[in-house]
Order: structure tokens, then sequence, then C-alpha cells
């Protein structure tokens, strides 16, 4: 057992507030993470306005060095470098028995409460709770992940990386050649970007309001074009650079229905739009379904990015030592854990803001 602080939003609507938190050793089949780098996703920020309970301690994309195991665990021992995977498959469901684990309808938690608040157990993001100096989590919530890779990075991988490549390779499977518009270039979407870039896209098209992400998209990630959707009709341009026929695949990735329905807008014949951003809960999607229904196209919902993620993260680590994974570009600023709120409250400037511990 040992006391740390931790970054706790207490209710609905609030701020996070910087607390102390009691984080018990971890039980069979649970490993105690030694946190190094906790990146700050839009899902954090986005808990204010929708956590599903409260309090709760926050942060989902981390990593560091293997604290402690509990019994049973031999993927990793202490001292390893890990990620933290927030999808921990059951195994035992049916999804997981077919096949298709990232379908898992039973993601594990810890088989207990890890972590109490005023003697109370205190909820856990998305059984992570990476805004605190140790995680306790399922064996399979650490993966293991070279050592040449600095934590900070390997960070990244856990959400960003996870989410976006996986989106372009896994969720919509992009093709050589093809036609791909990401609306949204943060640290999601850039991600999608390389991940276009990964499967040897065609037009490679980013669309964001902030010129800065837009120059990055172009120059580091792989966008062919851009479009500042503040200064040119976003449509009209995609429309323009395809010969009207429009792209194989839209990726959302802000969560606005509104941007949704310029994706489908914008998909060509046969044409699929991937939603990535979460929308707001009570969020609807008014469109016309007839010329979608004859011109058979598609929507599919993305969560992690459909990855396998005890494969695709030492994967991506490794695709990041040979440099074919960009992701210093996006590692935009480092703050202290206590730091934490006060980027809630201002937003996040730049692409990624890490939390660095220690
Ligand atoms: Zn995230
Ligand atoms: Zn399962």
């Amino acid at each position: 057992m040992n006391d740390v602080p931790a970054i706790i939003l207490a209710a609905l609507g609030q701020l996070p507030t910087l607390e102390t938190v009691t984080v018990h050793d971890p039980g069979p089949d649970e490993v105690a993470v030694r946190l190094v780098a906790s990146g700050i996703c839009h899902t954090d920020i986005s808990y204010m306005r929708d956590a599903r309970a409260t309090p709760v301690l926050l942060g989902h994309e981390g990593a560091g060095v293997v604290d402690k195991v509990g019994a049973n665990v031999t993927h990793v021992q202490p001292g390893d470098h890990v990620v933290i995977n927030w999808q921990v498959k059951c195994g035992r469901c049916r999804w997981c028995l077919s096949g298709r684990q990232d379908l898992c309808e039973n993601v594990q938690a810890t088989a207990a409460p890890r972590v109490y608040w005023h003697d109370a157990p205190l909820h856990v993001m998305l059984n992570a709770g990476t805004f605190c100096p140790v995680a306790v989590v399922p064996a399979m919530g650490a993966i293991p992940i070279r050592k040449d890779m600095p934590l900070e990075k390997v960070a990244l991988l856990g959400c960003a990386v996870a989410t976006g490549v996986g989106a372009a390779l896994y969720t919509a499977k992009v093709q050589p050649g093809e036609g791909v518009v990401v609306i949204g270039a943060g640290g999601v979407g850039l991600n999608v970007v390389q991940g276009a870039r990964l499967a040897n896209a065609g037009l490679i098209i980013a669309v964001d309001v902030d010129d800065e992400r837009l120059g990055r998209a172009l120059t580091v990630f792989g966008a062919t074009h851009a479009i500042n959707s503040r200064e040119r009709d976003p449509l009209a341009e995609v429309k323009r650079m395809t010969g009207g026929r429009g792209v194989e695949h839209v990726f959302e990735v802000v969560g606005q229905p509104e941007l949704m329905l310029q994706g489908i807008e914008m998909l060509s014949r046969g044409g699929t739009l991937t939603l990535v951003g979460a929308a707001a809960r009570d969020a609807t999607l008014p469109f016309h379904p007839r010329r979608f229904m004859s011109q058979q196209q598609t929507i599919k919902g993305c969560i992690y990015g459909n990855i396998r993620p005890a494969i695709d993260l030492p994967l991506f680590a490794d695709w990041y030592v040979n440099g074919k994974l960009r992701l210093d570009d996006l590692h935009t600023a480092t703050i202290p854990l206590e730091d934490v709120p006060r980027v809630f409250k201002q937003g996040q400037g730049g692409i990624r803001t890490i939390v660095r511990f220690e």
C-alpha cells in the first residue's frame, strides 16, 4: 500500500483536482506499474462532460516500469518497460472465442478495487488511471515494450497511436492508392494520417481549423493536402481534388455530427466513413439514406483502432525505432502532475501534452 498524488474528477461539470489516494498491491494476475509518462487525451478532458461514474481517477495513455507483479503473472517482471493497454480482453466471451478480440464484451478490470480515496474505492478511468504515479492493472494491461524507446514516446502508443494508426490499418483497412480524408488533426487524427501513409494511400487530405496542426500533417505525418476549414469549404475542395468522385475513406476524429454528415458527402461510391471521435452520448446523426444505399456506402464505429494490443503495441514500438512511425512531433509539451487541472481548464495547446513523473 502507498499514498500517492492523483488527478481526480470528483463530479461531472467540475475541473479535476490533485488529491492523495491509497494504492493497494496487485492481486493475482495483476501488475503494478510505476508510471514515467502519461499523455493527456481528448477523452480525459471529455470526462468532465460525460464520465459514466464519479469520482474517478483520470488518465489512460501511460507508460512506465513494472514495479510489482501478482501471482501467476509470467509475461513481465519488475524492471520491464511497459505501455498501459486499456482494453484487456477476457479471452472467453463469444467475440474473443470467435477471433474478434477487438469486440470483447467483457473488458477486464482488476479483480477488486486497488485505488482508495477517503477510504472508499475509487473508479479508475478505462481500468487504467494513469494520472497517478502507480497504476495497478490486469496482467495484460501492461504490455512489454523494448527499452530503447523513450517512455514518454511509449505512452503515446497506448491511445493516440493505437486509435489513429489502428483506425486506418485495421478498422478501415485502407488499401494502396485509396483516397483518405481525416477530419480533425489532433493527436489521434495525425496518427490516422500516418496510418494512411503506412497503408500507402494515394490522396491523404487533412482537415482542421489550426494551421500549425495542418503544417505538421503535411511535413511530418504524410498528408498530401491540407484544408483549413475556416478558410475553405472542405467538401468543395475534396470534390475538386477528386474530379467530383469523392474519397474511399473519411475519418471523423472530432466527434461532431455536422462533421460526420460532411464526411458522408465526401465519400465516393462504396466509400466508408469511420467514426473515431467520441460524440456526446445524446448526439444523433440524421442523414439521407437513399443515396447512401444506392452508392453502397458504409459507416463504421472504431474504438482503440481495433488493434490486438499485445501484438500491435510492440509492433508500433518497432516502427517508431526504425523510423516508420513518427511520434516526436506529437509530443508538444511536458508538465508535472500538479499542472493537469490547469491544462483541463485552458485546453491543450499544441498536440499532445505529456505528464512526466519523478
Ligand atoms: Zn485516449
Ligand atoms: Zn472477451
